[in-house]
C-alpha cells in the first residue's frame, strides 16, 4: 500500500503547475487538510516558487536569501 505522503511528494509540482486532473486536485487538498506535515511542504514550495519568480526579476536582496534559508532549514 502507498504511502500517501509519498504520492503527496510526487504530485507536488504537477499540483503547483496546475497541471493536475480535478479528481488529482482534490484528492491532494483533502489529503492536506489532514496532514500538517504535507501542507507546511506544500507552503514551502509555493513560497519557495513566489521568490524564484520575484528573483529573476530583481537581484537578489540579502534579506531575501536568509528567509529562503529560514525556510528551508525545518525541512531537513
Ligand atoms: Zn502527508
Amino acid at each position: 500500500m502507498m504511502d500517501p505522503c509519498d504520492h503527496c511528494e510526487e504530485v507536488m509540482q504537477p499540483y503547483l503547475d496546475r497541471a493536475l486532473s480535478v479528481e488529482e486536485q482534490t484528492s491532494v487538498e483533502e489529503h492536506l487538510a489532514s496532514c500538517p506535515w504535507c501542507a507546511k511542504r506544500f507552503t514551502f514550495e509555493s513560497e519557495l516558487r513566489g521568490y524564484v519568480k520575484v528573483a529573476c526579476t530583481e537581484p537578489m536582496a540579502p534579506d531575501l536569501k536568509d528567509r529562503l534559508a529560514a525556510l528551508r532549514t525545518p525541512l531537513q
